[in-house]
């Protein structure tokens, strides 16, 4: 089928110029645009807030037929809708609740050309019907958004994501596929290739490196919810997110925080949907200075001025942390992303995998998920850097994150490190790292006793406490001398960067963080 633009006189440039008014693409967004207007399926990777709505909305204004939006989440779409009529641009959703007398009349819109873009929901493409009216229309273009829904080894797998293919595949016109994710490793950017036929020379993956965020990793401050407060007053004028895991603790917190006298607003999946709106529009005006959320907040939400986004519960996978982290610094100005990290948020999340029951598979892809997070709160390297890698990239060290602002305290461990791993080879990967930790403390545990631990060389080894203990553990794996293997019981084995150790080839240091040196100085 030969598709006449409609602009002969319109180019990408003058739509964002005159419809959007912007003057010049953002990263990535022009080469995306060039390959869709010549008919190319696309993966486009960017990192949120770079701008992937663009992507499609500009080649729909410039196809003579429509653009389909699949995208997850109905208050998505409204949001969308609603700031494309601010540009007016007329756009409509529809979710498989969409009444058949509310969907025609926007389909023949649609066919006479007043409408360019339908959002619908994967539920809504499945259906036989749906699927037969499309066949009237001239759609050009389908935009997938939050592709890496499609993937199981993505986080956010929704089964109604596999059926999409087919669906685009039912449609007469043959249109356009474009693949829009802000978080996918390179496993799942194969996956969504395969799945949506898209050629590895078309995935368009734009850095996700985030040069004005700086990370921090905060471990186990004595008192979560004043370490919270402090932080917010020291940045009495910049409006902020504070990340918990649970309805309870969303509460909690919020409390505290208003007896503290700080302005702030809670968000979490109980409240009703009205009040949750209302919510998410009194911090987008800067109604009070800070929300208190569950991860139910964020997808979708367009506050450019975040400062800090605080994660007072650690991240269950990186990618889930990368993409609320993310919601600091949309406009490019300088902002914080902090994880405070409890290793009990990390334990209670291991347990409920545990518990799930969910196959063998999935369960085994959560755990390794799990093990990032926990690689990346132990991490002696750049966090950025960690971040960036983690999704099959590369980038310098930012030189601003907790771990490049604390160089200058480089300490070389190698003894210590040198003793752990023997112990581990001693005690051949049988057990987890609590036992180890047990074991080169000198415990005397019963569990000790039941393993008769005395009788290996480096029992009693160290004299540090085992919560120190299980802390070097946590970084030598982090840090890949050691790893963990297993799943239903997660035991410690050495790695051939842990034998070069061992065998003096190599040396391990470590960045001793300020807290850890007070300590020091006390005891000497
Ligand atoms: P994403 O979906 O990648 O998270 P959005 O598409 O929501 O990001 O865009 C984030 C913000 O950036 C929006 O406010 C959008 O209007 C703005 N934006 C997108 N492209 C440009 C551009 N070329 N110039 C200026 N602002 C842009
Ligand atoms: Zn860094």
């Amino acid at each position: 089928m030969f598709h006449i633009k409609l602009g002969k006189f319109m180019n990408p440039e003058k739509i964002l110029k005159q419809t959007f008014g912007y003057s010049s693409f953002r990263p990535g967004q022009k080469k995306v645009i060039d390959l869709i207007l010549n008919r190319k399926n696309v993966l486009a990777v960017m990192p949120t807030g770079a701008g992937k709505s663009l992507c499609y909305q500009v080649p729909a204004l410039m196809n003579e037929g429509v653009t389909l939006v699949i995208s997850p989440l109905i208050s998505l779409m409204k949001d969308q809708i609603d700031s494309l009529k601010q540009n007016g641009i007329n756009a409509a959703a529809l979710n498989s609740t969409t009444l058949q007398e509310e969907v025609n009349p926007i389909l023949r819109q649609a066919y006479e050309g007043k409408i360019k873009l339908i959002y619908i929901t994967p539920e809504r493409l499945a259906m036989d019907y749906f699927r037969y009216q499309l066949n009237f229309l001239d759609v050009d273009l389908v935009a997938v958004d939050e592709a890496h829904c499609i993937s199981q080894w993505g986080h956010d797998f929704r089964p109604a994501y596999r059926q999409i293919f087919e669906g685009i595949n039912s449609l007469k016109s043959k249109p356009t596929i474009l693949a829009l994710t802000a978080t996918a490793t390179p496993a799942v950017q194969d996956d969504i290739g395969q799945q949506l036929n898209i050629p590895q020379e078309n995935f368009i993956i734009t850095s996700f490196a985030r040069p004005n965020i700086s990370f921090k990793v905060v471990n186990s401050p004595q008192n979560t919810h004043l370490y919270i407060a402090q932080y917010i007053k020291a940045h009495p004028d910049d409006a902020g997110i504070i990340y918990t895991n649970t309805r309870k603790k969303v509460e909690s917190l919020t409390d505290y925080l208003a007896k503290k006298g700080i302005s702030v607003g809670a968000y979490h999946g109980g409240m009703d949907a009205k009040e949750r709106s209302q919510i998410q529009e009194a911090f987008q005006f800067d109604e009070f200075q800070v929300i208190v959320a569950t991860n139910a907040f964020g997808m979708g939400i367009d506050k450019s001025n975040v400062r800090f986004v605080v994660h007072a519960s650690s991240a269950r996978n990186i990618e889930s942390y990368y993409q609320e982290a993310g919601r600091a610094g949309r406009d490019g100005e300088e902002s914080e992303a902090v994880m405070i990290y409890h290793p009990g948020d990390l334990h209670q999340y291991r347990y409920f995998i545990e518990e799930s029951d969910a196959d063998q598979k999935y369960k085994e892809l959560q755990y390794q998920k799990l093990q990032a997070i926990t690689d990346y709160v132990n991490t002696g390297e750049c966090l950025q850097q960690f971040i960036v890698r983690y999704f099959g990239q590369d980038c310098p060290p930012c030189g601003k994150c907790s771990n490049c602002l604390n160089q200058g305290d480089l300490k070389d461990i190698t003894t210590d490190a040198q003793k752990v791993i023997a112990l581990v080879y001693e005690l051949d990967g049988r057990f987890g790292k609590n036992i180890v930790a047990q074991c080169l403390v000198g415990s005397t545990s019963q569990r000790m006793q039941e393993i008769h631990a005395d009788q290996y060389e480096h029992f009693n080894s160290l004299k540090i406490s085992q919560k120190e203990a299980v802390s070097l553990i946590d970084y030598l794996i982090a840090s890949g001398y050691l790893k963990i293997e297993g799943i239903k019981y997660p035991l410690v084995h050495v790695t051939n960067r842990g034998w070069d150790v061992l065998d003096g080839k190599a040396t391990v240091k470590r960045r001793i963080s300020k807290i850890q040196k007070r300590k020091q100085s006390f005891a000497q």
